[in-house]
Order: structure tokens, then C-alpha cells, then sequence
């Protein structure tokens, strides 16, 4: 439809505003929610720092709700939910970002799935903050379990040289960008492969954190 034409059919007769995180019908704001919603948003507690990693921030307590929403968009069934996703993404200026790099699936699960949901959500971060996007520097060489399922010490070791960095991360400032974090073991882990590499600093940066 010519654009003019889209306007005034879209003042003629508004779309439905549909809350992401209730799914009801109300006043949305522009970040996509509605007072109550936006008001029930609670910040999050974060792991302990972990050994690798130079800091970690994630926008908002892991709930049922934005659950629901991840596994949709996990699932290709909505990747528009990004935008409204990737808003709860923080990078400190502090930080002085220089390459963000999406968590990594395994080939095979990529293939599968098509994409990188962290790839998706970087895109946008990255058009926010003007900070490239570098998934070359870090890989994943195999499969691993599901790491909700298991211990602290079992995460560990499901993750035990799980990733391998390329050369070029020496010296360079990377934002890991991942959905949820939970202990920020893979963070961790993913760090630890970067900075065995040379980079400097390695941060993390999550939509959810899920330790309520
Ligand atoms: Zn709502």
C-alpha cells in the first residue's frame, strides 16, 4: 500500500494496542507495555561476579511472562519481538564496548533452529549503541546439555572447553550478548575462552536474569 494511503487508513481505524507482556488489549506505551506491567517490572539480582567476567548487566527479573514471549521468539514463531526484547539490553558507556559478540549455538542447533536468537537481539543493539557486531571471535565445538537442568557444578562441567575464540579478540573490549542468564556460568565460561585468547575485557549483557 502507498505510504499516504497506509497513514490515513492507520488514523482511520488504529490498531488494536496489544500489551507484550499481558496480551491485553490497553494504552501501550512506546516501550510496548501497559502501566501495570511496565510498573510490575522488578530489577533484577544478579549472580556474584564470576572469575572472567569484567561485568554483567540484564534489564529485568525472569518471569513467566517474558518466558512465554523468549520461547516464541526461540522459536521462530515471533522474531518481532526483538525490538521490544532487546530494549531490556544494557551496555554501560563505562564499559567503552568495542565488539559485541551473540553467545554461540552449536552448528547443528543453529541449522536447526536457522538462526542465533543472541545474533537477532544484537542486531538491534548494535544499531542502537553503533557498536559492531563480531560473532567470528567466539565458537561453540559441541553439543552441551541444557544448562537449567543441572547443577552448579554440573553447569561447570557441561561447559568445559565447550567454546573455542579466534586469534583476533587479543586485546579488544567484547559485550557477550545472551537472552537469560541464571548463574552466569556460560557467560563465564565464554569469557574465560576470550580473555584466554588476549582479549581485555569481557562483559555480559542479558534481557533476564532468572534468580528472582
Ligand atoms: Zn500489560
Amino acid at each position: 500500500m502507498h505510504p499516504v494511503k497506509e497513514l490515513f487508513y492507520s488514523l482511520l481505524c488504529p490498531p488494536p494496542h496489544y500489551c507484550y507482556l499481558c496480551q491485553e488489549e490497553r494504552i501501550i506505551g512506546d516501550d510496548g507495555l501497559c502501566d501495570e506491567c511496565r510498573n510490575n517490572l522488578k530489577r533484577p539480582i544478579l549472580p556474584a561476579p564470576t572469575e572472567y567476567l569484567d561485568g554483567l548487566t540484564a534489564g529485568v527479573v525472569y518471569t513467566d511472562e517474558l518466558a512465554r514471549l523468549l520461547l516464541q521468539f526461540k522459536n521462530k514463531e515471533r522474531l518481532d519481538y526483538a525490538p521490544f526484547l532487546s530494549q531490556f539490553i544494557h551496555i554501560p558507556k563505562e564499559w567503552y564496548a568495542e565488539l559485541l559478540v551473540p553467545v554461540p549455538l552449536y552448528w547443528k542447533q543453529q541449522y536447526i533452529r536457522t538462526y542465533n536468537q543472541c545474533y537477532v537481539l544484537s542486531e538491534y543493539i548494535s544499531s542502537e549503541y553503533g557498536i559492531p557486531i563480531c560473532a567470528e571471535l567466539l565458537k561453540r565445538t559441541r553439543e552441551t546439555s541444557q544448562q537449567k537442568s543441572l547443577s552448579g557444578s554440573e553447569r561447570r562441567k557441561n561447559l568445559k572447553g565447550a567454546f573455542e575464540a579466534a586469534p583476533e579478540c587479543a586485546g579488544r573490549t567484547i559485550v557477550l550478548i545472551d537472552d537469560v542468564v541464571t548463574t552466569g556460568s556460560t557467560l563465564n565460561e565464554c569469557a574465560k575462552t576470550l580473555k584466554k585468547a588476549g582479549a581485555r575485557r569481557v562483559y555480559g549483557a542479558c534481557i533476564a536474569c532468572s534468580i528472582r
